[in-house]
């Protein structure tokens, strides 16, 4: 029986992401893991379809609109990452380098239930030596300064490294670049196909948690709490240096004993390697009027909060703003949180509130 240190995981494991359908841009087939996937995809019986682009995927199957969500979650497009112009990646790191754009995850709270817009489904690049390449041209740019890539500005890569093996190269990449660093975060406990790659400590491996009511209730077909703290022992154990995003930090009856509660469990359970050079990143929940239309459709009976009248409009770039907690109850959030990480993590770094 799988272990968290000593005690014994109650739950089953969550079973690895596998699409019940497949689109393939035909030029993808040329590139090794094209290859690899399609005829990985053939073997299993999956159906496969030909897509001219990973943009425009037509014939998801569903006779509604949440049925074709729920199928798109299931569908994975295999194709070739055209732009080559990396975004910036604020405040986590300076650019964002996905290997995978969507989830298959269902977390009602998602910021790529807007950002996916009408292609939830999920998009993996098989080019990933050419993404790799642009990577070193930013850093070869910004020399003598460290540059550094988020790898999950729009999707949880680990979700679907079992397929693609992008995340193993990606690491073993930036190991070798001196002024080249990479950062990921997942819901995912599928981390043994990584433990071996030489990351020279240039990666930073980063889990998502949050309090039992927040995984419970808002986090469907992602792994559960145990799996993610195991997870993270093993990547302690590996030499990895680790951090946790607390994210969305939410306000509801009761959460101030829910996530003590939380740091406290991750204290008890979490391996004495991994407690060292230990970085936690705190994200309130935020939404737009554009997530919460979208969020209602496809989540009608969800208990995500989405009041405006108990919110802050906070604006943003472009005249686009989103909801946040007011002041005083994001600094309540913020102080009790610090506070918590003190307490069970002393020498922890928290690198954010925002
Ligand atoms: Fe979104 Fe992350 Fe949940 Fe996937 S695991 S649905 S990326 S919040």
């Amino acid at each position: 029986m799988a272990t968290i240190g000593e005690k014994p995981l109650a739950l089953p494991k969550t079973k690895p992401f596998m699409p019940d359908l497949v689109f393939f841009e035909p030029k993808a087939l040329d590139y090794e893991m094209g290859d690899r996937l399609y005829r990985q995809f053939k073997e299993m019986g999956t159906p496969i379809k030909i897509t001219p682009s990973h943009n425009r995927v037509v014939g998801i199957p569903g006779d509604t609109p949440q049925q074709a969500y729920r199928n798109a979650k299931n569908t994975l497009v295999v194709g070739i990452k055209k732009s080559m112009d990396l975004e910036q990646s604020k405040p986590s790191a300076d650019y964002s380098l996905p290997p995978s754009t969507g989830c298959m995850g269902h977390c009602h709270y998602c910021y790529l239930q807007t950002t996916m817009g009408k292609k939830p489904y999920v998009r993996v690049y098989v080019n990933i030596d050419e993404i790799l390449a642009t990577a070193k041209k930013y850093i070869e740019r910004r020399a003598p300064n460290i540059t550094t890539f988020e790898a999950a500005c729009s999707s949880d890569p680990v979700g679907v490294e079992h397929l693609t093996g992008s995340l193993h190269k990606m690491i073993e990449f930036f190991g070798q670049e001196e002024l080249g660093r990479l950062r990921f975060v997942t819901k995912y406990a599928n981390v043994d196909s990584l433990l071996d790659a030489r990351h020279n400590q240039h990666t930073r491996f980063r889990f998502s948690v949050n309090s039992e009511y927040v995984i419970r209730n808002f986090e469907p077909a992602t792994s559960h709490f145990q799996e993610r703290v195991e997870a993270a022992g093993k990547v302690a154990r590996a030499g990895f240096p680790l951090g946790f995003i607390v994210a969305p930090l939410m306000v509801y009856k009761g959460w101030q004993e829910g996530y003590e509660k939380l740091f406290r469990t991750l204290a008890d359970t979490l391996i004495q390697e991994a407690k060292k050079d230990l970085t936690f990143e705190l994200i309130q929940h935020r939404f737009t009027p554009t997530a919460k239309k979208v969020i209602l459709e496809r989540y009608p009976k969800t208990k995500l909060e989405m009041e405006e009248e108990k919110r802050k409009y906070k604006w943003g770039k472009y005249g686009r703003g989103k909801y946040v907690y007011p002041d005083e109850q994001a600094r309540d959030l913020d102080e009790t949180i610090r506070h918590y990480i003190a307490t069970y993590f002393p020498e922890a770094v928290v690198q954010y509130f925002t």
